[in-house]
C-alpha cells in the first residue's frame, strides 16, 4: 500500500484523539489495515499480535465472517429505523431484551447511544432528571474514584478523574467529587483486601456526609480501573460500595464499558459479586468494536420515576442513531459468539495462562507489579522496587515501551504512568500467549539496554 500520502493527509486534516497534536505531525500515523483473529497488519505489511484488542473492544478478535454477514444483512434490509415518533427495529429491540437478560436482575431498560462517553453523559442526564422528578432537586453532586475513567463528554470528562481530560477544560465541574482509588499495590494502608475495603467505604461515607447526603446524587465507578492504570480492587470491593451507596440513599452506577462482555471472566464483573447497580453504562465489547454502540441499562424505578415526572411532555434526551439496527444486528452476532461460540469459556479456561504469564514478569528489573483479572491485566513498571518509586516523566518511558513492544510486533497500552495494560481478545489460544510473552519478555530487555533507563533503575 502506497502511504506516503496518507501519512500526509493525516497529518494535515486528521485530527486524533487523546494524542499531543504537535507529537503526532512529527511522529505521523501508523496505518493499519486488516485484522484476523487476534493479530493486525500494518501498511508496511507487517504482521502485529493485538495485546490490547483495539482500544478494549475487539473482544471476539478481528475478522468474524458471521457479523460481517450480520451487518450487511441488516444494511440491506434496513440501514436505518429512528427511536423517535415511537418507531423502532427488530435487531434493536431485541438487544434490548437480551441486555436486560443477561444483565443483574436490577436493571430492567436500556437507553441506547452511539459509544462509552455518550452512555455515561446520558446517564447523569437521567440521574438529574430523576432526582428532580422525585422533587429531591438539590441532588446534584457526583462523586466517582481517582484515577477514574468515565470518558470525555462535557461531564463525563468532569467524573473522569485523570487530569489531561481537565487541564484547559475546566473540569472538574463544582458538582464533581473524587475520592481515593482502591490502589492494592500504591495503597498506603498496604495491600490487605479488608483495610482497603475499608478505607473506600469510609472515605465514600466521609464524602457525602461532607457534602450532605441530601445533595449527593450518585456514585459512578468502574469495577475495575481500566485508563487509570488497571487497578484491580480486591473481592468484595464492589459489592461493599454498592451496600454503602444504599445507606446513604444514592444511586449506585457502575461503569463496565470495558469490564464488561467477558472482559473480566463472566459476561458483567457485576455478576462475579452479586452487584445490582442502579444504572450501568455499557459499550465496547457490546459490539466487540465492529460498529459503534454503547449502552445505558437503569433499574425500573429509575426509569419509572423519569417517566412520572414528565407527566404528558416529550422527555427531551434523544439521539439521531440511538438503537441503530445495523449496530444493534451486529451486537447480538457479538453477544451469540460469547456465548454460543465458545469465547466467554476461552475466557474463563485461559485466564489462569494469562496471569502466570505477567506474573512470570514480575523477575524483571523493571517490573513491580503485575495484576490481573480474567483477560485484563497490567503490569507497572518502577526504578525502584523496594519504595515502588515511579520513573521520572522526562524518560517517557511509555513512549519508549510502545515503540518497543511495536518493533517487537505487539501493540499495547503503555499508560504515562508506566503501567503497560492488557486486553487480549477472548479468542486468544495458548500459543497466541506464548507469543506474547516471549515478544513482551524482548521488549522489555531492548528498554532495559537503553542507557539511560538502565542509568534511571535503582
Ligand atoms: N467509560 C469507561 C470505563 C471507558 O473505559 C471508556 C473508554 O475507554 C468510556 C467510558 C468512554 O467510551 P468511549 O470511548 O466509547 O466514548
Amino acid at each position: 500500500m502506497q502511504t506516503d500520502n496518507l501519512v500526509t493527509l493525516d497529518r494535515d486534516h486528521l485530527v486524533h484523539p487523546v494524542v499531543n497534536y504537535r507529537t503526532h505531525e512529527q511522529r505521523g500515523v501508523t496505518v493499519l489495515t486488516s485484522g484476523r483473529g487476534a493479530y493486525l497488519q500494518d501498511s508496511s505489511g507487517r504482521e502485529l499480535l493485538d495485546a490490547f484488542s483495539g482500544l478494549w473492544c475487539v473482544n471476539t478478535g478481528y475478522g468474524h465472517e458471521s457479523i460481517v454477514r450480520a451487518a450487511e444483512e441488516q444494511m440491506r434490509q434496513l440501514p436505518y429505523a429512528t427511536g423517535y415518533f415511537h418507531f423502532g427495529s427488530e435487531p434493536a429491540i431485541r438487544l434490548a431484551a437480551k441486555l436486560v437478560e443477561l444483565t443483574p436482575a436490577s436493571l430492567q431498560r436500556v437507553y441506547f447511544t452511539m459509544g462509552g462517553s455518550d452512555a455515561v453523559d446520558s446517564a447523569i442526564r437521567f440521574i438529574v432528571n430523576y432526582w428532580n422528578a422525585q422533587g429531591k432537586s438539590e441532588k446534584k453532586h457526583f462523586i466517582t474514584l481517582e484515577r477514574g475513567y468515565h470518558g470525555s463528554s462535557s461531564q463525563g470528562a468532569g467524573l473522569t478523574a485523570l487530569p489531561v481530560f481537565h487541564r484547559n477544560f475546566d473540569l472538574p465541574l463544582p458538582n464533581q467529587h473524587r475520592i481515593p482509588s482502591p490502589y492494592p499495590y500504591r495503597n498506603p494502608l498496604g495491600s490487605d483486601p479488608a483495610a482497603i475495603i475499608e478505607s473506600s467505604v469510609a472515605a465514600l461515607r466521609d464524602k457525602v456526609h461532607e457534602l450532605g447526603a441530601d445533595r449527593v446524587a450518585a456514585f459512578f465507578c468502574e469495577p475495575i480501573q481500566g485508563s487509570g492504570g488497571v487497578i484491580v480492587p480486591p473481592k468484595g470491593w464492589l459489592k461493599a460500595m454498592q451496600e454503602c451507596c444504599q445507606e446513604l440513599g444514592i444511586l449506585f452506577v457502575v461503569d463496565e464499558v470495558i469490564t464488561g462482555f467477558g472482559r473480566t471472566g463472566p459476561m458483567f464483573a457485576c455478576e462475579a459479586e452479586g452487584v445490582t447497580p442502579d444504572l450501568m453504562t455499557l459499550a465496547k465489547g457490546l459490539t466487540a468494536g465492529y460498529a459503534p454502540m454503547g449502552a445505558v441499562m437503569m433499574s425500573d424505578a429509575v426509569y419509572q420515576g423519569i417517566a412520572e415526572g414528565a407527566a404528558d411532555l416529550p422527555i427531551g434526551h434523544g439521539h439521531t442513531y440511538s438503537a441503530h439496527p445495523v449496530s444493534a444486528a451486529v451486537a447480538l452476532e457479538v453477544l451469540r459468539l460469547y456465548q454460543e461460540g465458545g469465547l466467554l469459556e476461552n475466557g474463563i479456561a485461559l485466564a489462569p495462562r494469562f496471569e502466570e504469564g505477567l506474573r512470570a514478569m514480575l523477575d524483571h528489573p523493571l517490573v513491580g507489579d503485575a495484576r490481573s483479572r480474567g483477560f485484563l491485566g497490567a503490569l507497572e513498571l518502577v526504578a525502584d522496587k523496594q519504595s515502588k518509586e515511579r520513573f521520572d516523566p522526562s524518560l517517557k518511558l511509555a513512549d519508549r515501551l510502545f515503540e518497543a513492544a511495536y518493533d517487537n510486533g505487539i501493540i499495547l497500552r503503555a499508560f504515562a504512568d508506566n503501567v503497560l495494560g492488557f486486553a487480549p481478545a477472548l479468542c486468544y489460544t495458548s500459543n497466541d500467549f506464548d507469543l506474547l510473552f516471549e515478544r513482551l519478555e524482548r521488549t522489555l530487555n531492548a528498554v532495559l539496554d537503553q542507557p539511560e533507563v538502565r542509568q534511571a533503575l535503582r
